[in-house]
């Protein structure tokens, strides 16, 4: 349900999710169930007419890394990456599509039989007709993440703020999963945030959006309703920015 009378504070955004989040309380693959409650919340990012970019990781299938440390080739293991967050992208347009939210899924990988090339003219125009865009296999390039792709999408299609979505409130001083002395930090500078290796983000990836000046809000997507209260400039999750 819409929260009353919610009132948008950022007219473009791009929202990460990883694979993870996807998993819901399993250890591999989507839960459907979130798909689609993660889903209805872009329906009402929609419905206050928040133009959404997505990019969604692949950890819930494969990592690049991990395959490496098994003995493949690490190219290899992230072009395997890659691919899986396109399965994602793909189940998000499905899920998004079933209750009426256009969307296109575009990749920086070609698969055009299954999607379109990311071109950010094109994309910058879904966004302007309303339809929901979701940017896919990552950066294209192996060596990086989806965090970072996230950043540099948020960046070029001049999204006023890059969201990431999670499994925790936001910015803790300690993983809150394993040190209950841990505080969750309600804003950091860009610095503070890299200096502290808190792990929330990879370093590249903030290192981008504090030389574009994207304002980040790390916030629990767990939290039903939380990402429509981000996007309406309540007090949620983690601010990181300049000052
Ligand atoms: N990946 C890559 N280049 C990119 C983005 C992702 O090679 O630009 C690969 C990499 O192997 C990574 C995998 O895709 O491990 C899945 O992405 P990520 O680990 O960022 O997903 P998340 O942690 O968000 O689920």
């Amino acid at each position: 349900m819409l929260m009353q009378d919610p009132k948008p504070v950022f007219k473009r955004i791009l929202l990460k999710l990883s694979g993870e989040v996807l998993m819901g309380e399993g250890e591999y693959g989507i839960d459907t169930a979130v798909l689609a409650r993660i889903a209805g919340e872009v329906q009402q990012l929609r419905q206050i007419n928040v133009e959404v970019g997505m990019v969604i990781g692949g950890g819930n299938l494969f990592r690049g890394a991990g395959l490496a440390k098994a003995g493949m080739d690490r190219v290899t293991a992230d072009h395997m990456g890659m691919l899986a967050t396109v399965m994602n992208s793909l189940a998000m347009q499905d899920t998004l599509e079933r209750i009426g939210v256009f969307t296109r899924v575009m990749s920086a990988v070609r698969v055009n039989q299954v999607c379109e090339d990311y071109i950010r003219r094109r994309a910058v125009r879904h966004l302007e007709k309303g339809r929901v865009v979701i940017f896919a296999a990552g950066t294209g390039n192996p060596f990086f993440t989806t965090d970072s792709a996230a950043s540099l999408r948020a960046i070029e299609i001049n999204a006023e703020v890059m969201l990431k979505a999670t499994k925790v409130d936001g910015i803790y001083s300690a993983d809150p999963f394993k040190d209950p002395e841990a505080v969750r930090y309600e804003r950091l500078t860009y610095d503070e945030a890299l200096a502290r290796k808190l792990g929330v983000m990879d370093a590249t990836a903030i290192v981008m959006c504090r030389e574009n000046d994207i304002p980040l809000k790390v916030f629990n997507i767990n939290h039903h309703g939380d990402l429509v209260r981000v996007v309406c400039g309540e007090n949620v999750g983690t601010t990181v920015v300049r000052e």
